[in-house]
C-alpha cells in the first residue's frame, strides 16, 4: 500500500466509527458534550476525540441494560445465537477496516491486528454455538423423598472493563459469553483504545441486537464512574481484564453490593528451556511468546530460564532473530514490531532494562529506545540477568527477553513458581515424563508445552494466584455469566417416597 493509499484508508477507518456513547440502542454525546483525545502511539499525534462519559451517562447505560434484561434473558437461545453469529460474520467482513483501526489506536503491526480481529470474531462464533447448549439438571435426592431440578439463568446486568492491549478481542471474549447466557452489559473500554469497542457496538447494532443489551461508555474518569456503578445494586457482575493492582481494588469495591467478579489480571510468565529441548522449535516459540504485541501481552514470556548446556546457543540465536525484526509504524509494509502504547510505557521499559544492566546483565541486542516520533523500543535480549532485577518481579510489557540460567528441574520449578502471579508458563522438553511432571508442578492456569501460543476461543483462559479469578473461553467460559437455581419438589404420588418420608420423620 502506498503512502496516499494508507492515508486515505486511515481516514476512512476513522470516519466509519461513531465517536459517541452507545446507550439504549442510540448513539449520543456525553453530558455537556465532553470528549477526550485518542492518540496514535506510532506518531504521538491525536487521531480524534471521543465522548467522555460522566457518572450520569454511565448510570443511564446501566439503566438501559436493566431495562433490556428480562426480554433478552427470555428470548429464544437460538435468537441470541443468531445475533452473535451475524456479528462474527460482520467482523470478518470488515477485517481490513478493523485491523487498521486497531493498529492506529494501539500500534501493533497490521498482520497482528488482522489476527486479533479473527481471534475476536472466534469468541462470538464459539459462544453463538454455546448459547443453545445451556443445560440444567434433574435428579432424585439421595434419600429418595424428593425430586430436584436445577436450572441455569443469566446473572443479570454486567459491567465489562477491558484493557488497551487487545482492544477488540478482550471485548468479545466477555461480550460473547455474556450475551449467550442472556445477560445485558455495559462495556467500558480503555481510554487509549476506545475506537475498536465503538466499531464493535456498531457491528452488533447492524447484527440486530435489541436496544440496551450492549451499551458502551467511553470515559477518561474510570475510577469515579466505575466506583459509582459498583455501588448500584442493579449491577450483578463485574468482569475485568487489566492489571492486578486495579483488579485488587475493584474486588474490594465489589464487596459492598456483593457483586460477582471475574478477574483476568497480569502475568509473569516463565519460559523454561530444558537441556533436551528442540532448539529450532524453542526459538520460534520464544519469538512468538516474547514479541507478539511488542511484548505487551499478559501471556508474554517474562522470565527466560535456560539450561546451562543450551544457554549460549539459545541466547545467540534469539538475539539474531530479534535483532533482524523490522521496527516501525504498524501500518507500514513489512513491519513486525510497532510502538509501545505511550510515553509512560516506554519510560518503564527503559528503566527496567537500565536496572538489569546496572545489576550486571549483558545486552546481546537492542537495549535502547528506537527513536521517535512515537514510542518505539528496540527488540532486546539480556543475558546473565540477576534474579533480584526489577524486570523479573514485574510485567516488562515490552520487547525485552531477560535470560537466566538453571541447572536442574527442581531448581527451575522453584524459580518459576517464585512469583505472586500464575497466568501461564512455557515449557520446552522432548521428554514426556518430564513434560507432565513439570506441567503439573507449575503454579499457573495455562502451560504452553513446546509452543509459544496458548489461547484460542475453545479453551479456558485464565490464571491462578494473583493472575485472576474465573476463566474466559472454552466450554466453561459461559459459567461465570450464569446462576444456578434449585427447584426442590416432593416426590409426589410415590408410596415409597411417602413411607421413606414417614420413617425419616419429615424434617428439613
Ligand atoms: P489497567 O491499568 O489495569 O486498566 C485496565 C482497565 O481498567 C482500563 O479500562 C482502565 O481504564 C480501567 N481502570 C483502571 N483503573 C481503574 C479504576 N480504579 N477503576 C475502574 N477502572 C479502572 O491495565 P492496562 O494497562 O489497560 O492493561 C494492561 C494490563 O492488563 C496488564 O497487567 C496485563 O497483564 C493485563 N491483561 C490481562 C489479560 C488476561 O487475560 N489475564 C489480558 C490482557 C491484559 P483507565 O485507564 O481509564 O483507568
Amino acid at each position: 500500500m502506498g503512502e496516499v493509499g494508507i492515508h486515505q484508508r486511515r481516514l476512512e477507518s476513522l470516519d466509519a466509527v461513531p465517536k459517541l456513547l452507545f446507550i439504549g440502542g442510540k448513539w449520543r454525546p456525553a453530558t455537556n458534550d465532553k470528549g477526550f483525545p485518542v492518540f496514535d502511539p506510532a506518531s504521538g499525534e491525536e487521531l480524534c476525540i471521543v465522548a467522555d462519559a460522566s457518572i450520569e451517562d454511565a448510570v443511564e447505560a446501566l439503566n438501559a441494560a436493566v431495562e433490556a434484561k428480562d426480554e433478552w434473558a427470555q428470548c429464544a437461545p437460538r435468537r441470541r445465537s443468531d445475533v452473535l453469529r451475524t456479528a462474527c460474520d460482520l467482523l470478518l467482513d470488515r477485517i481490513e477496516m478493523l485491523a487498521l483501526l486497531i493498529t492506529m489506536e494501539m500500534g501493533k503491526p497490521l498482520s497482528e491486528s488482522r489476527g486479533e480481529v479473527a481471534y475476536a470474531a472466534d469468541f462470538l462464533r464459539w459462544f453463538s454455538e454455546e448459547a443453545v447448549r445451556v443445560g440444567g439438571d434433574f435428579s432424585r435426592t439421595p434419600d429418595g423423598t424428593s425430586r430436584t431440578m436445577v436450572i441455569r439463568q443469566p446473572v443479570g446486568p454486567c459491567l465489562l472493563i477491558t484493557p488497551w492491549n487487545f482492544p477488540l478481542a478482550m471485548g468479545t471474549r466477555k461480550i460473547g459469553p455474556a450475551l449467550a447466557a442472556g445477560c445485558t452489559v455495559v462495556l467500558k473500554p480503555a481510554p487509549q483504545t476506545p475506537l475498536s469497542s465503538l466499531a464493535l457496538a456498531a457491528v452488533f447494532e447492524e447484527a440486530g441486537l435489541p436496544a440496551g443489551v450492549l451499551n458502551v461508555v467511553t470515559t477518561s474518569r474510570a475510577s469515579e464512574v466505575v466506583e459509582h456503578l459498583l455501588q448500584n445494586h442493579s449491577l450483578r457482575k463485574l468482569s475485568f481484564t487489566g492489571s492486578t493492582a486495579v483488579g485488587r481494588r475493584l474486588l474490594e469495591q465489589c464487596g459492598s453490593q456483593v457483586i460477582r467478579a471475574s478477574m483476568e489480571l497480569g502475568g509473569n510468565a516463565p519460559f523454561i528451556v530444558f537441556a533436551d529441548a528442540d532448539l529450532d522449535v524453542t526459538i520460534d516459540a520464544a519469538v512468538k511468546a516474547k514479541m507478539r504485541n511488542m511484548g505487551e501481552a499478559c501471556t508474554a514470556g517474562n522470565r527466560f530460564f535456560v539450561h546451562s548446556s543450551l544457554v549460549e546457543e539459545f541466547s545467540t540465536k534469539l538475539a539474531t532473530r530479534l535483532g533482524d525484526m523490522n521496527v516501525g509504524p504498524g501500518d507500514q509494509p513489512g513491519v513486525e514490531v510497532g510502538p509501545l502504547i505511550d510515553h509512560a510505557s516506554l519510560e518503564k521499559v527503559k528503566g527496567l532494562v537500565n536496572d538489569a544492566v546496572t545489576r550486571g546483565a549483558n545486552v546481546l541486542v537492542g537495549g535502547a529506545a528506537h527513536g521517535g516520533p512515537g514510542y518505539f523500543y528496540e527488540p532486546t535480549v539480556l543475558t546473565n540477568v540477576e534474579p533480584s532485577s526489577e524486570l523479573t518481579k514485574t510485567e516488562i510489557f515490552g520487547p525485552v527477553a531477560a535470560i537466566q540460567v538453571f541447572e536442574d528441574d527442581d531448581e527451575v520449578i522453584d524459580l518459576a513458581n517464585d512469583t505472586a502471579w500464575g497466568l501461564v508458563a512455557y515449557v520446552f522438553t522432548q521428554d514426556v515424563d518430564r513434560a507432565f511432571s513439570v506441567c503439573e508442578r507449575l503454579e499457573v492456569g495455562m502451560v504452553g508445552l513446546n509452543t509459544g501460543v496458548v489461547s484460542n476461543a475453545a479453551v479456558p483462559f485464565g490464571g491462578v494466584k494473583q493472575s485472576g479469578l474465573g476463566r474466559e473461553g472454552g466450554r466453561v467460559g459461559i459459567d461465570d455469566y450464569l446462576e444456578y437455581k434449585l427447584i426442590a419438589m416432593p416426590a409426589l404420588g410415590t408410596s415409597a417416597a411417602k413411607s421413606v418420608h414417614h420413617i425419616n420423620g419429615g424434617g428439613s
